[in-house]
């Protein structure tokens, strides 16, 4: 069993709806989610006049190997309505691998730690709720000293209240 962390993402129609759906759906006989942190409302990055996104992050413990859980939430993305569109764009449901126990995963499908998590706030703040102490393999920092390293403007991450 391997402990993972999977980013969720949403900017478009009904958001927190998308990422309910998406947490409740990951899950199967190979994977339950152990934990969700808040989600919280985020200024959009990429192209500008997109509405601001909904991003959490959740705690899964699996038996998947890297390439299947990548399968798997792509295959879940494409369920929940994502069609293709620009990158950056707008979508309905985005799931980004974050952590896959402590590998350091490099293939030309797959990269974990995901390579953009240690500058992205919207990612590090909600991972701080699970997993403050975490240290990023490759990295060899924790989160709350990845996340220390950013700045972060005011109103860029709120927390929305719990449902
Ligand atoms: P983005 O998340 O950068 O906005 P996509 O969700 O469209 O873009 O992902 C593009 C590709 O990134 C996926 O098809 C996948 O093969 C690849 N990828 C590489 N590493 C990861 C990861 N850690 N988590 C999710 N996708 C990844
Ligand atoms: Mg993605």
């Amino acid at each position: 069993m391997v402990r993972a962390y999977i980013a969720l993402g949403s900017n478009l129609g009904d958001r927190a709806l998308a990422i309910a759906r998406a947490t409740a759906q990951l899950a199967d006989e190979e994977l339950s989610v152990t934990r969700s942190a808040p989600i919280y409302q985020t200024a959009p990055v990429g192209p500008p006049g997109q509405p601001e996104y909904y991003n959490t992050v959740v705690e899964v413990e699996t038996t998947k190997t890297p390439d299947a859980l990548l399968d798997h939430v792509k295959r879940l993305e494409k369920a929940l309505g994502r069609t293709e569109s620009v990158r950056w764009g707008p979508r309905v449901i985005d799931l980004d691998i974050l952590l896959y126990g402590g590998d350091v995963l490099r293939g030309p499908r797959l990269v974990v730690p995901h390579p953009e998590m240690h500058h992205r706030a919207f990612v590090l703040v909600p991972l701080l709720d699970l997993a403050p102490e975490l240290m990023v393999p490759g990295l060899g920092l924790s989160v709350r000293s990845l996340l220390a390293d950013l700045s972060v403007a005011p109103g860029e991450i709120v927390a929305l209240p719990s449902a």
